[in-house]
C-alpha cells in the first residue's frame, strides 16, 4: 500500500538540550536512559491523575531510582530511592520533602519503568501545576500507549485482521487528540487524552506479545479525512442505527462519521436487538432522583426520536402532571439500557424496553468488524465502510 506520509515535526516536546551531569553516584549510562525516554518520538501526554495541590500525594516507584529535571532551569536532581512521594504544600511541590522549583518538572526512572501504586508505565511522568490543580501526566510515545489501549479497548484473542482494524482506529483518534489539543490556544491543560473510557481507557504498560504484534504490524498508520487523522469513534455493537440520521452530531467537522448506509455484520450479536424489563416501581424510584417532585408514576413514553430513531426526550406522566426529561438522563439512571435507541411496551405494571445497539452508534462497530473478518474481509476494507472519504496516511518524522 502507498501512503502519503505526515509531517510530525510539530509535535516534537523538544530535546532537553545540554544538561550537566554533575551528580555523582549516578552513572552517565543511567541518565542518558532517563533522557531517552522523555525524547519521544511521537509523544502522548496521558492524564494520570488531576487534584486540588493540597490533596497532592503521589506514590512513585523505580527500581533504581529517579531523576527529577526542571525544563525551565534546567535543574536536575538525582532520587536514589527507589520510591518517591510527591506532595505540595505553602505554594510548591515537594517530592520526599525535598523542595521544587517551578511548577512544572519531569520525574524520570534511571532503569527500568516507573509505577504509580502497583501499576507499572513506559515513558516518563510529569507534574504540572495549573491554577489550583496539581496534574501528573505520563508521556510515552504512541505506538507503546497503543500497545497497552488495545488489550483494554478490543478484545483479546480476536482476528489479527479485526486487532489491525482497531490499533488504526485508536492511533487515529490518538494523534487526533494531540493535534487538537495543542492547536488550541486556550487549552492550559499539560495532556492530551484522558485514561479513562471518556477517552481511551489506558491502565499502564502491556508486555504481551500480541498486541505488540499489531501495533507493529501498522506501525504509524492512521486514517485521515482532509489530511488530517480522523478523530476514529467506535461503539460495541451498532444494531443497524445509521449514523447519518442522528441529530446533535457535528457532521460537518466530521463527515467521516457521516455513514448513509446501515451495518447489519453485528445482528448476530446479542445487543443487535435487546430487550430489557422493568416494573412501574422501579422506574418509579430510579426517576424520583432525577424528578424529585414526581410522586406516583402514572405513565411514561418517548418524547421524541430522531431520524435515526434514538430517543431524545421521554415523557413522564407523575401524580400531578407531565415531565420532560432527556433520554440520555434517563439511561445514565437505568443503566440496563444499552444505547439511547429504545422505546418503551406497557403491560400492566410493568414495562418493557426494546432497543437496538450497545453504544452510541457512531464510527466503527466492533461486533460488525468482527464478523466481517469473521467473512474474509481485511482490516483496510473494515475501516472504509465504517469511516466513508477516508484515506489511509503514515505518520513520519519531519526530515
Ligand atoms: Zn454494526
Amino acid at each position: 500500500m502507498q501512503y502519503k506520509y505526515y509531517l510530525i515535526g510539530i509535535l516534537g516536546i523538544g530535546l532537553v538540550g545540554s544538561v550537566s551531569l554533575a551528580a555523582p553516584a549516578v552513572s552517565k549510562r543511567k541518565l542518558d536512559y532517563a533522557f531517552k525516554k522523555l525524547a519521544l518520538d511521537i509523544p502522548i501526554r496521558v492524564l494520570l491523575q488531576e487534584n486540588k495541590l493540597r490533596d497532592t500525594k503521589w506514590v512513585l516507584g523505580s527500581d533504581e531510582g529517579f531523576v527529577v529535571y526542571t525544563p525551565s532551569s534546567k535543574k536536575k536532581t538525582i532520587f536514589t530511592r527507589t520510591g518517591v512521594t510527591v506532595t505540595y504544600a505553602n505554594g510548591a511541590f515537594f517530592i520526599n520533602g525535598q523542595k521544587q522549583t517551578g511548577s512544572h518538572f519531569f520525574i524520570m526512572p534511571l532503569g527500568g519503568l516507573i509505577s504509580l501504586g502497583p501499576i507499572k508505565y513506559d515513558g516518563v511522568f510529569s507534574v504540572t501545576k495549573v491554577k489550583g490543580t496539581a496534574y501528573l501526566v505520563n508521556h510515552l510515545d504512541l505506538e507503546e500507549y497503543l500497545q497497552a489501549v488495545l488489550p483494554y479497548e478490543s478484545y483479546p484473542g480476536w482476528p489479527d485482521e479485526v486487532q489491525k482494524a482497531f490499533c488504526i482506529a485508536f492511533r487515529s483518534y490518538g494523534i487526533s487528540k494531540i493535534l487538537e489539543q495543542r492547536a488550541r490556544n486556550n487549552w492550559p491543560y499539560p495532556y492530551d487524552i484522558k485514561n479513562t473510557n471518556s477517552h481511551q481507557v489506558y491502565r499502564g504498560h502491556e508486555k504481551s506479545a500480541c498486541f505488540k504484534r499489531i501495533v507493529e504490524a501498522t506501525r504509524g498508520i492512521v486514517l485521515s479525512h482532509d489530511k488530517k487523522p480522523i478523530l476514529a469513534m467506535f461503539d460495541i455493537a451498532c444494531g443497524g442505527v445509521i449514523p447519518a440520521r442522528k441529530k446533535g452530531v457535528h457532521f460537518d467537522k466530521a463527515p467521516y462519521l457521516e455513514r448513509k448506509y446501515p451495518c447489519h455484520y453485528c445482528k448476530e450479536h446479542r445487543f443487535y436487538r435487546w430487550d430489557t424489563a422493568y416494573t412501574f416501581s422501579e422506574l418509579e424510584k430510579g426517576l424520583k432522583k432525577i424528578i424529585p417532585r414526581l410522586g406516583r408514576l402514572r405513565d411514561i413514553k418517548i418524547g421524541s426520536f430522531d431520524a435515526a430513531g434514538v430517543a431524545q426526550n421521554i415523557r413522564v406522566r407523575g401524580s400531578h402532571r407531565w415531565f420532560n426529561i432527556k433520554a440520555s438522563t434517563f439511561r445514565n439512571q437505568f443503566k440496563k439500557l444499552r444505547s439511547l435507541c429504545f422505546n418503551f411496551a406497557k403491560n400492566g405494571r410493568k414495562v418493557t424496553i426494546s432497543g437496538k445497539g450497545h453504544g452510541h452508534h457512531l464510527g466503527l462497530c466492533q461486533w460488525g468488524a468482527y464478523f466481517m473478518v469473521k467473512k474474509g474481509w481485511d482490516y483496510k476494507r473494515v475501516l472504509q465502510f465504517y469511516y466513508p472519504n477516508t484515506t489511509f496516511m503514515k505518520l513520519s518524522r519531519m526530515p
